[in-house]
């Protein structure tokens, strides 16, 4: 019999908990030619999150948890949740009943032909989302898929099933800066799409921020891309073409009429505007140079203070 992992990154969510253990149990029970085990990764949730988990994994033993010593992200997360996944397929899930899941059979089906190592959900609207989100959104995507190779796909969620295989191989990319959406592409492997309307979250709040979208942006394009260190060398030739330019006209204008000592406050306007590309550029530069930083550094990905799965030591510790 198969076996699927399904997991659950939490942060916060025990508004939410409840509801999708009953949700998830029916979906469980309409698909009794597989085995279910769930792996909830608790994300250094603050509120009762936690003993939630610990209770239902005390009455079924098909819940297993594993929580992290603080707040990582849901990249960590979703890494580690991966990590300690035991079945032949794993389908990562949001806790919130956004992913609606009446699409893992679906996806199963699709999966067990054989034909595909991957099937993942895919909005097709925004709808319920603020308008000024969904058009930074696109404009992220359109981006995004102009600068850089990996083809990241608008709409793409984390919602999806994979082969043990797949799995394999993006946990063999070990890099800090994780972009998920990115890494599911640049894998390879064949991927087949479902398409869903936009649900609202069940319970609980989003834990993202304008603000936390738009630095994970930036995490997206630095990770993904590398053009915008090239464009930073180009506007550098440009603008020492430019001043080139300039120097001669000065030149020939002295020489033919000995009027070149005004201007003075068009020359602080260009003193600003390249200043201000010098530092833009710097800016760009200091990206990239701040995640090789990190990555250099080999910091975990996260750090387990508890879990029933068995993987861990805890008394070391022990982390990826
Ligand atoms: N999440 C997490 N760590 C975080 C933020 C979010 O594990 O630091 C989880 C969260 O519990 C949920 C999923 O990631 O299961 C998606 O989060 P959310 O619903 O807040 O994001 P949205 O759906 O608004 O993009
Ligand atoms: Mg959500």
């Amino acid at each position: 019999m198969d076996r699927i992992t399904v997991i659950v990154p939490c942060y916060n969510e025990e508004a939410v908990l409840p509801l999708f253990y009953q949700e998830i149990e029916k979906i469980r029970l309409s698909m009794p030619q597989a085995e279910f085990e769930y792996l909830f990764v608790n994300d250094g949730s603050s509120d009762r999150t936690l003993p939630m988990l610990r209770e239902m994994s005390q009455k079924d033993q098909r819940v297993k948890y594993v929580s992290f010593s603080r707040n990582f992200g849901k990249e960590s997360a979703m890494y580690a949740g991966l990590e300690a996944a035991t079945g032949d397929y794993m389908v990562i899930v949001d806790a919130d009943l956004q992913d609606p899941l009446e699409l893992i059979p679906v996806m199963y089906q699709k999966i067990t032909t054989g034909e595909c190592d991957c099937v993942a959900a895919r909005r097709v609207t925004r709808e319920g989302e603020a308008k000024i989100r969904s058009w930074f959104a696109r404009m992220f995507y359109k981006l995004i898929n102009r600068i850089s190779n990996t083809e990241i796909v608008d709409g793409a969620r984390d919602y999806r099933m994979m082969t043990r295989q797949m799995v394999a191989s993006i946990l063999s990319m070990t890099e800090r800066n994780r972009f998920s959406k990115g890494i599911f592409s640049w894998v390879g492997f064949d991927t087949q799409w479902l398409e869903y309307k936009n649900i609202q979250r069940a319970a609980g709040e989003t834990k993202w921020s304008f603000w936390k979208l738009f630095l994970y942006s930036i995490d997206g394009i630095v990770a993904f891309s590398t053009v915008p260190l090239a464009i930073a060398s180009v506007a550098g030739v440009l603008f020492c073409l430019l001043s080139f330019i300039g120097i001669i006209v000065v030149i020939i204008r002295e020489l033919i009429w000995q009027m070149s000592s005004y201007g003075w406050p068009s020359l602080v306007c260009i003193i600003l505007l390249v200043s201000g590309i010098q530092l833009l550029c710097i800016g760009v530069l200091g990206q990239y140079l701040s995640k090789a930083y990190l990555e250099c550094k080999r910091r975990p990905i996260y750090i387990v203070k508890e879990t029933n799965t068995g993987l861990y030591d805890q008394s070391k510790g022990e982390s990826k």
